[in-house]
């Protein structure tokens, strides 16, 4: 077989987090027949700024609208597409959201399942280390803006 041919994809997705009982909760979405519990991300599209992405990409996955507060960072991770046997670099920019309205029940059928979370709960939920460590990101930048509102 021919060596593998090397391929680029940028996504881009989104934390949206709401108030909670004692902490914040955000949204996680299920993928490939409810196996695999990750954050909400898609392809940018051409044209698309990554901003753009992450907001439709929310809406899209988990039926929720959000306001984009700051970026929260990027992950990246290798994976094989065998119809085309291509070696994918995929790097995923994540944003820190503010859930404004929606509902998850009206999440697309792209994903399996849509749901909020308590934040620590999701950060052992989620299938990939990608997603946890922007999550455990995301933790610390809501207790700030928590803390910027209530002072
Ligand atoms: P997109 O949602 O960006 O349109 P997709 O659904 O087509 O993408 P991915 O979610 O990137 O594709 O999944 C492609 C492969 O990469 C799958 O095998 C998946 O299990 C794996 N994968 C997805 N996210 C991660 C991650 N954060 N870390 C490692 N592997 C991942």
């Amino acid at each position: 077989m021919k060596p593998a041919t090397i391929k680029n994809q940028v996504s881009s997705g989104g934390v949206i987090f709401r108030p909670g009982n004692n902490s914040a909760e955000v949204a996680l979405v299920a993928v490939r027949d409810m196996s695999v519990w990750c954050l909400p991300k898609g392809i940018i599209d051409r044209g698309e700024k990554p901003e753009e992405t992450a907001i439709r990409e929310v809406r899209e996955e988990t039926g929720l609208n959000g306001r984009i507060i700051e970026k929260i960072g990027d992950t990246s991770y290798w994976y094989y597409i065998k119809e085309e046997n291509a070696r994918c670099r995929k790097t995923v920019h994540f944003y820190l959201m503010e859930y404004q309205n929606g509902s998850t029940s009206d999440h697309d059928e792209e994903v399996n399942d849509a749901s909020w979370f308590p934040i620590d709960e999701a950060i052992c939920k989620v299938s990939y280390k990608g997603d946890r460590a922007i999550l455990e990101k995301a933790r610390e930048m809501i207790k700030k803006v928590n803390r910027l509102r209530i002072y």
